[in-house]
Formats: C-alpha cells, sequence, structure tokens
C-alpha cells in the first residue's frame, strides 16, 4: 500500500477559500467584477440569471473554509482522494537530487480535474431547482465532466464545442454524449451570438470566447436552465482547492514539503487548486520558502506577455468586466493540441498573485512540451494531458537547475489530466510534424 494513502477521516471536508487569506493577511483583494454597461462593480443580482445562489455566494465569500456537501463528497470517493506519487524514475533519468512529486488527476473517471468543479456546480443548481445546465468545452474535457456531474443529478446538459476541437477531438463528444449531454459545434446557427460569429467570419475554427456567448444566451433565454463555467470564477478556484489539500497531507505522510509548486494554466483552476492551500500558509506566515509556477504555452501566453486590466470573459461581451491578464477577448490562439490552455485571460485571483509578484509564471512551445511528456511517459508510463504536459515541461527545467546548482529541492506538479483521449497529438509530434509556434 502506497504510505501516503489517506483514510477516510484524513480527506479534505471543505474547499479552501483563498480570497479569505488575501484580506486576513495581505488586506488587500482582486479588483471586483464590473458590468459590461455601467462599468460599475456588479452586484449578486448580476449574477442570478446564470447561477445559483450558493455559487453566487461563493464567488465573493470571505469565509476561510467552505463544507464540502455530503452528496459531493460521497461522488468524490469515485475517485478521490487522487495519488500522490513521486517520479523516481524520471528523477533518475535527468540525474538530479530533486524530489519530483506529481498529484495525478488523470483518475477521475473523465480523465482530468475538472469533475472535482462539475460535481459540485451541478448540485447546488439542482438543489436550487434547475432542470438544465449550458456551458462551452475546448478540447472536452470540461464538457464531458460536466456531462458526467448533470448525469449523477438528473440534469440535462448542452455543450457547446469549439468548432475545431469538435473535429479533431472526436472521441470526447463520444464521451459527452455517451453521459446524455446534447453538443453542438461552436459558433452555431442556434444563437444569435453564434450567427452573428458566423457572419463575420465564415471560415472560423471557433474559439472559447465564442462558445462561452452561446451558453450565455442559451442559459438567459431558456426556462429552468442555467451557465456553468469549468474555471476562471472564484467558485471554480475554490471547489478545486481539494487537489491541494490531500497533496498536502500526502507530502505530510511522505515527511516532505514542497519548495516549488507547479501547474499549468489555462483559466488557473488545477494550478489554483494545487497551490492554493500552500500558498494560505505561507500567506499565514507558516512557512517562508515556497514558490509557486504557472505555465502557459507560448501561443497564449496570458500571464508572460497580457496586459493585466478589465476584460470580457467571452467574445460577444455578455459577461461582466473581469480583471486580469488578458490577451484580449478576441484573441484567437493557433489550433495547439493543448486546448484546454487556450483561453484568452486568466482567473482573476491568479491574475492578482501575479500581479502582487506571489507567483511566478512560464511559457513553453507545444514541442518542447511534447518532448517533455514523452520523457515522462518513457519513466513513468502515464501519458500526460498535452496541458499537464506543460507542468511536466517546467517540473523538469526545475530538477535539472536543481542538478547545476547541487541542491536537494523538492518540486509537486499538478498532472491535471491523462493524455489517453489525445493521442493524435503524440502522433503528430512523432511523426514531426507539429511545428514551433
Ligand atoms: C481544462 C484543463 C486544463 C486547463 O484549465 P485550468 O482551469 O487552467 O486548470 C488543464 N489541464 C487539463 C487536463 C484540463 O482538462
Amino acid at each position: 500500500m502506497n504510505k501516503n494513502m489517506l483514510g477516510s477521516r484524513e480527506r479534505p471536508s471543505t474547499y479552501l477559500n483563498l480570497p479569505y487569506y488575501l484580506h486576513t493577511y495581505l488586506g488587500q483583494l482582486p479588483d471586483p467584477p464590473l458590468s459590461p454597461k455601467t462599468n460599475q462593480p456588479i452586484g449578486p443580482e448580476a449574477l442570478a440569471p446564470l447561477f445559483p445562489m450558493e455559487l453566487v455566494k461563493q464567488e465573493v465569500s470571505l469565509e476561510k473554509e467552505i463544507p464540502i456537501p455530503d452528496e459531493v463528497r460521497q461522488l468524490y470517493t469515485m475517485f478521490r482522494p487522487s495519488p500522490l506519487l513521486r517520479a523516481k524514475r524520471l528523477e533518475k533519468a535527468l540525474d538530479t537530487p530533486a524530489h519530483i512529486y506529481f498529484k495525478y488527476e488523470g483518475v477521475s473517471p473523465v480523465g482530468s480535474h475538472k469533475l472535482n468543479t462539475a460535481l459540485a456546480q451541478a448540485y447546488y443548481n439542482k438543489k436550487e431547482g434547475i432542470r438544465a445546465l449550458t456551458t462551452e468545452t475546448g478540447a472536452g474535457q470540461w464538457g464531458s465532466a460536466l456531462a458526467l456531474a448533470c448525469r449523477m443529478f438528473g440534469l440535462s446538459c448542452h455543450v457547446f464545442m469549439v468548432k475545431g476541437s469538435y473535429e479533431q477531438k472526436p472521441y470526447r463528444r463520444t464521451v459527452m454524449k455517451l453521459y446524455g449531454a446534447t453538443v453542438t459545434p461552436s459558433p452555431s446557427d442556434t444563437t444569435h451570438a453564434g450567427r452573428a460569429f458566423l457572419k463575420h467570419f465564415p471560415d472560423t475554427r471557433g474559439s472559447l470566447g465564442m462558445a462561452i456567448s452561446e451558453a450565455i444566451e442559451m442559459a438567459v433565454t431558456k426556462p429552468h436552465t442555467h451557465y456553468a463555467l469549468g474555471s476562471v470564477l472564484n467558485h471554480v478556484m475554490l471547489h478545486q482547492t481539494i487537489i491541494g489539500q490531500e497533496a498536502m497531507r500526502q507530502m505530510e505522510k511522505e515527511g516532505e514539503y514542497p519548495d516549488v509548486v507547479i501547474g499549468c494554466c489555462g483559466g488557473g483552476s488545477n494550478l489554483a487548486g494545487i497551490a492554493f492551500p500552500f500558498l494560505a500558509q505561507k500567506l499565514s506566515g507558516r512557512v517562508k520558502h515556497l514558490r509557486v509556477v504557472a505555465v502557459e504555452p507560448t501561443a497564449c501566453p496570458s500571464l508572460t506577455r497580457g496586459v493585466y486590466r478589465y476584460d470580457s470573459g467571452d467574445t460577444a461581451g455578455m459577461t461582466p468586466l473581469l480583471k486580469m491578464y488578458t490577451m484580449g477577448s478576441d484573441f484567437i490562439p493557433s489550433s495547439i493540441h493543448a486546448g484546454g490552455l487556450r483561453y484568452h485571460g486568466d482567473s482573476p485571483l491568479v491574475s492578482f498573485l501575479y500581479h502582487k509578484k506571489r507567483i511566478e509564471a512560464a511559457a513553453y512551445d507545444q514541442l518542447d512540451v511534447f518532448a517533455a511528456a514523452k520523457v515522462f511517459a518513457q519513466n513513468e508510463g502515464i501519458i500526460p494531458a498535452p496541458e499537464s504536459a506543460h507542468a511536466v515541461k517546467h517540473a523538469i527545467v526545475e530538477a535539472i537547475r536543481a542538478k547545476e546548482e547541487g541542491k536537494k529541492k523538492v518540486i509537486l506538479f499538478n498532472m491535471s489530466g491523462h493524455g489517453l483521449l489525445d493521442l493524435e497529438g503524440y502522433e503528430q509530434y512523432m511523426e514531426g510534424k507539429l511545428k514551433r509556434e
């Protein structure tokens, strides 16, 4: 038996709310969302047509922790606690004194961390009488997570899938349909927003920003229907903190504490999930030397190359304006295989932490990322999702640096998902068909 297994009493019973720590120990919070119409801070009523009250409250909560509902904890036992593994063969291959640990979220039935928040969101919606959820998906991970969560709680689910991925990643489409969701390639002619995008950009392969506009429009125009977002918002970061809380307890059983915590960063949720519990300890002065690194693709470098400003979360300008690092809401990144990292912006919480220099960021080209994923797979067996492979790449960079500096360093990264439905990207990489951006 793995010595870091968590008994049922050791499993987290609450989500950790980072804004409490920012407010208490920094005396600062990120700037609030603004109405796109008035440019004034929005109140809860602005979010009520889209989200259940419980999630709206979580969005602005300054509580230290929020209980995980029993029904959700029950469902988490399908795949949680997820394993914390040490990549010993990789350490040996790199000949590094560093210890490399990773939290493996690929064990969830849908293959990524996204089910952590999907189950919570479906639960709160069901409890408030909602019958259907709409959403967008890029590579399909979020869509499959929400489709399964909706199935678990008896909700129907409509997913707008970025057209490029709909064509490039047919298997996740199948997964969503198998769970009972309706899947529409976006932009589509089923919404006003979609028809407008098609008119202006007839050849577009879509973007997350466009798909969000379509999903929101459907949610506000259909009765008993809400919208669900798989990343970016505070309540999503909150739900993902189950990852880092487990990891912290598992690391404790290993007798280790990370020097550096790494996560790939699309909207920021898996990074927040693994890192926020550790950052909370740092903010409250319980640890001194902890670094956190967000890793993004050079094809969509919102933290490393974007601007920190208010921007819309979608292309049609329907969402509240969020203060975040952004490439601009009309930015359409090239079709890299890490579809989950193609969002133009970033979570306001993650952006705030980066702006305040509480976390670092790095960006890599997908060729280097696939090369790192191959080394990882050949040593550890697990095939990383192309998104997660960005974290793998940076973990290797840190491990090599540790060797050069002759330092023992404890590295923890989040393996946000497996890549078994992304083999086409790997195939193209091995055939030498991928180009440097
Ligand atoms: C969606 C996804 C991501 C990116 O989203 P974040 O909110 O930044 O975590 C990363 N990895 C995997 C496997 C994903 O499915």
